[in-house]
C-alpha cells in the first residue's frame, strides 16, 4: 500500500484526482506545463499497482518516439521494475508493431518496408512522368498531400468521390497508380501504417476481440493534435468500453495542417460515455513573466475551450526581445548568449533554439559550428534525412526487398556506374507495361537483350552487386552489414572522392551509421530488435530509421544546445529557450496569415513555443533576411506585439538593456540604405512608414532600381505587399 500511496506523492489535488480516478473514460484538460504528461504516467503506475492491471493489459500511445522512451524511464524510476513489454509508443509505432506482428492479415509481404514522406514524394514525381500528367497542374507535393490527406481520412481511392470533376478524377487515378506501386514494392507510408493496421482490426474479427481482451486500459497524451484516422482507430480498438485516458490542451493543437482535428476533446466528452473531466489549472514550469505573457497571447484567439493557468512561481527574469540586423546578426546574438550562460553554468542540453521553419536552422548551425559549441537536431530532418545515408538505407533495403523501386531507382547509379537515365527509363517503362517490379524488369530485359553493350553490361554488373552483398553479408552483426554495404557498394569511395568539407561530412555520416546501429542492437533505441543479428535485426534498424527520421538518439547524454522546429518542441521544456525569426511571414508563416483558422492555429503554435521555456525566455528577429535566396526586409511578428510590454525588454547590442519594446515595428527605421527617388521624389528608407493616396498607410519592405524607375515594396496595412514604381506612386513618408 506504501508504494501506492507514493505514486500520488508530490501532486495537488486535481492532479491526484485524475490519477487516482477509478476505471473509466477520463479526460484531462488543461493548459501547457501544468503535468498532464506527468499525470498520464502516474496513471499507468497507478493502474498496475492500485488496480492490479498488468503491464500487458496497457496502451499508452505518446506523441514522439523520444515522449514514448522518456515515459518508459518515468514509469520504470517509479515502480522499480522494467517494463520492456508494456506498448507505449506513437500510433504509428505501435500500428507498425500490429502490421508487423500480423502481416498476413494484413495482406501486406512480410519484409514490407516503411517509407517516409521524402521517398514518398519521389514516388510520386516517378509516377507523374510515367504517365505524362502534367506536373504544373498536379504540384507532386499537392498530389502527396492529398494521398496523405486522404489516408488520413479513412478513404482508399474507390471511396474518394471525385463529383465528376475532372481534376479530382485524375488526382484519385494517382491516388490509385501510387498505391498499386506501393503494394507492389511492399512499401507502406506513414498514412498507411495507421489505415491499414484499422482495416487489419477491422476486417479481423477475432484479431479485433483478442486486442479488446487484452488491453485494459488505453492512455493517449496530446490528444488535441490526433487525427481523424487516429480517432477512428482508438474508438474500434476500445470498442468504446475499454476504459481511456486522454490529457490534452485545445490551445497546444498544432497540427491542424496535417488533419489533425481539435474537436475530438470534444466529441470525446460526448461519445465515450461516462467520461469524467478534470482540470488542472496549476502550471509547474514557467515563471509568471512567461507564463502570463504565454496566456495574453493565447487570449486573442477566439475559438478556445477556455481555461486557467496561474503559477505560484516567481516573476522571474522578463522576456528578452533581440532585433538583429539580419539573419546572421541574429544567429550571432543567440550563440553569444548561449556562450555567456554557459560560463554561468548552464548545462547546454538545458538551452533550446526553437524556430518556424526548418531552413532556418542552417544559419544557425553555422554560426555554432564555427564557434564551437556542441548542438543537436532534434525531430528535424538531421541524419536520417540526409542523402548518403537515404542512398546507404537504400541499399540495405535492396537486400531484404528487391522489388523496392524506389530504392532500386534511388542507388541503380549512385555511384556512378554508367547506367543512364535512358537505361532507367527503358526499364520503367518495360516494368510498367509488365505490371512488375524494376528489378524483375532489369532480368528480363538482360534475358531477353533488350538491353544492349554497355547499358547491359553496366545493368548487369549492378544486379550482381546487390546479389553479392546479400550473399556476403550472411550471418554478419547488423553494423559489420552495413560497414560491409557501405564499403563494396562504393558508397564511402564516391563521398571520399568529391571535394571539400561536404565528402568528408557524408563520410562521417556514413561511418555514423555504422555506429548507430550498434547503438541499435545493443538496445539502446526504443524497441530493440528481438533478434540480435542478420535480417530480422537489419529490419528492424530500417523500419526504425524511417520511423524515427531526424531523431536520432546516439549522442542523447552528449552537453549539446537542443536545435527544432515550434512543432517538434511539443511536450518537452527546457530552463533556457530562444524563438528565432519571429517576423510577419516567417511566424506566422505566410502561408497562414490570410486564413484566420490557420493564423489561430500559429498563434497556438507561438503558445506552445512560450510555454516550453521555464527560467528564460528570448525572442529574435531580424531585420533583413536571405530567405530562398532573395534578401528581404522582414517584419517583427504580431505576436511580438501581443504580449504584454511589462514582461518584455529590448536587448540592445552587446547584452545592453534598454527602454521596453514598443508596440510600432522598430524595424528598419534607421537602416543606413536609402532609396533616392532624386528630383522632386521623397527620400525614403526602407522601414520607413509611407502614406499612399489609395492604399493608404504602409511599410516600406524593399527596394529596386534607381530615379524614376525605382521600385519599392510597400506593406500596406489591409492591402497587402504591393511594388510600385517611385515616380508614379506619390509615396508621402509619416
Ligand atoms: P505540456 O502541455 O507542455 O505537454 P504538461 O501539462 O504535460 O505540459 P508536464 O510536462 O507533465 O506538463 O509537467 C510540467 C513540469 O511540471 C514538469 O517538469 C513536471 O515534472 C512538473 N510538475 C508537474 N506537476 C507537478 C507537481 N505537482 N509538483 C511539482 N512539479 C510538477
Ligand atoms: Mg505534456
Amino acid at each position: 500500500m506504501d508504494d501506492v500511496t507514493a505514486i500520488l506523492d508530490h501532486m495537488n489535488p486535481a492532479q491526484r484526482e485524475a490519477v487516482s480516478a477509478p476505471q473509466g473514460n477520463l479526460l484531462v484538460l488543461a493548459g501547457a506545463g501544468s503535468g498532464k504528461t506527468r499525470v498520464l504516467v502516474h496513471r499507468i503506475a497507478w493502474l498496475m499497482q492500485a488496480e492490479g492491471l498488468s503491464p500487458y493489459a496497457l496502451l499508452a500511445v505518446t506523441f514522439t518516439n523520444k515522449a514514448a522512451r522518456e515515459m518508459r524511464t518515468r514509469l520504470e524510476a517509479l515502480l522499480g521494475i522494467s517494463l520492456r513489454n508494456v506498448w507505449v509508443g506513437t500510433f504509428h509505432s505501435i500500428a507498425h508493431r500490429l502490421l508487423r506482428t500480423h502481416w498476413q492479415d494484413a495482406r501486406l509481404p512480410q519484409h514490407f518496408q516503411i517509407i517516409d514522406s521524402d521517398d514518398q514524394l519521389r514516388l510520386v514525381k516517378r509516377l507523374l512522368k510515367d504517365h505524362r500528367v502534367d506536373d504544373e497542374r498536379f504540384p507532386p507535393r499537392q498530389v502527396q498531400s492529398f494521398i496523405s490527406g486522404c489516408k488520413e481520412e479513412g478513404l482508399r481511392p474507390h471511396q474518394v468521390d471525385a463529383h465528376g470533376d475532372a481534376y479530382m478524377a485524375q488526382m484519385v487515378e494517382l491516388y490509385e497508380r501510387y498505391q498499386l506501386t506501393c503494394e507492389r514494392g511492399g512499401l507502406v507510408d506513414f498514412g498507411e501504417l495507421l489505415l491499414r493496421s484499422l482495416e487489419l482490426l477491422r476486417d479481423n474479427p477475432a484479431l479485433l476481440a483478442h486486442y479488446r481482451e487484452r488491453f485494459g486500459h488505453v492512455l493517449v497524451d496530446e490528444f488535441q493534435d490526433t487525427n481523424t484516422l487516429q480517432y477512428a482507430w482508438l474508438k474500434l480498438l476500445t470498442g468504446m468500453s475499454t476504459p481511456m485516458t486522454v490529457v490534452g490542451d485545445d490551445d497546444q493543437s498544432i497540427y491542424g495542417w496535417r488533419g489533425a482535428r481539435i474537436e475530438n476533446i470534444r466529441r470525446f466528452e460526448q461519445e465515450f460515455p461516462g467520461t469524467k473531466t478534470v482540470r488542472l489549472e496549476q502550471n509547474y514550469r514557467s515563471t509568471s513573466a512567461i507564463l502570463d505573457a504565454a496566456n495574453a497571447l493565447i487570449r486573442h484567439n477566439s475559438e478556445r475551450m477556455g481555461k486557467e493557468l496561474w503559477t505560484a512561481g516567481h516573476r522571474g527574469e522578463p522576456i528578452s526581445v533581440y532585433a538583429g540586423f539580419n539573419d546572421l546578426d541574429e544567429a550571432r546574438f543567440i550563440v553569444d548568449t548561449l556562450r555567456e550562460k554557459v560560463e554561468e553554468g548552464v548545462n547546454r542540453r538545458e538551452m533550446a533554439i526553437l524556430y518556424r521553419s526548418n531552413a532556418q536552422s542552417r544559419v544557425l548551425e553555422e554560426t555554432l559550428i564555427r564557434q564551437g559549441v556542441p548542438y543537436r537536431i532534434y525531430g528535424g530532418q538531421r541524419f536520417y534525412e540526409r542523402l548518403e545515408i537515404k542512398n546507404a538505407l537504400a541499399y540495405l533495403r535492396l537486400l531484404l526487398n528487391r522489388d523496392d523501386d524506389a530504392s532500386l531507382e534511388r542507388v541503380i547509379n549512385v555511384p556512378a556506374r554508367g547506367i543512364g537515365t535512358r537505361t532507367v527509363e527503358v526499364l520503367r517503362t518495360r516494368a510498367r507495361q509488365t505490371e512488375v517490379s524494376l528489378w524483375q524488369s532489369l532480368h528480363d530485359a538482360l534475358l531477353d537483350a533488350s538491353l544492349k553493350g554497355r547499358a547491359a553490361t553496366a545493368v548487369r554488373a549492378f544486379a550482381d552487386l546487390i546479389e553479392r552483398l546479400d550473399n556476403d553479408t550472411a550471418g554478419l552483426a547488423l553494423h559489420e552489414i552495413i560497414d560491409h554495404v557501405i564499403t563494396t557498394s562504393g558508397l564511402i569511395e564516391h563521398h571520399r572522392s568529391e571535394k571539400g568539407e561536404k565528402g568528408q561530412a557524408r563520410v562521417e555520416n556514413l561511418e555514423e551509421l555504422v555506429t548507430a546501429a550498434k547503438a541499435f542492437t545493443q538496445g539502446e533505441s526504443f524497441e530493440p530488435p528481438e533478434a540480435g543479428e542478420g535480417g530480422a535485426a537489419l529490419e528492424a534498424f530500417l523500419s526504425e530509421a524511417a520511423l524515427n527520421a531526424g531523431d536520432h538518439e546516439a549522442d542523447e547524454f552528449e552537453d549539446c544546445v537542443q536545435l527544432m522546429t515550434l512543432h517538434s518542441a511539443k511536450g518537452l521544456e527546457f530552463p533556457v529557450v530562444f524563438i528565432a525569426g519571429v517576423e510577419e511571414g516567417l511566424f506566422p508563416h505566410k502561408m497562414s496569415m490570410e486564413e484566420p483558422g490557420r493564423l489561430e492555429e500559429e498563434r497556438r503554435l507561438c503558445y506552445v513555443g512560450l510555454t516550453r521555456a521555464m527560467r528564460k525566455l528570448y525572442l529574435t528577429h531580424a531585420e533583413l533576411r536571405r530567405l530562398h535566396g532573395k534578401e528581404t526586409f522582414q517584419r517583427p511578428s504580431r505576436f511580438l506585439r501581443e504580449l504584454p510590454e511589462e514582461y518584455l525588454e529590448e536587448v540592445r547590442l552587446r547584452g545592453q538593456i534598454s527602454r521596453p519594446v514598443t508596440t510600432r515595428p522598430s524595424a528598419g527605421l534607421s537602416r543606413q540604405t536609402s532609396v533616392d527617388g532624386g528630383g522632386e521624389l521623397p527620400s525614403l528608407s526602407l522601414g520607413q512608414r509611407v502614406n499612399h493616396p489609395v492604399f493608404g498607410e504602409g511599410v516600406i519592405l524593399n527596394a529596386e532600381g534607381e530615379g524614376e524607375r525605382a521600385r519599392v515594396q510597400v506593406s500596406f496595412e489591409g492591402e497587402g505587399d504591393k511594388w510600385l514604381v517611385l515616380g508614379f506612386a506619390k509615396l508621402t513618408p509619416l
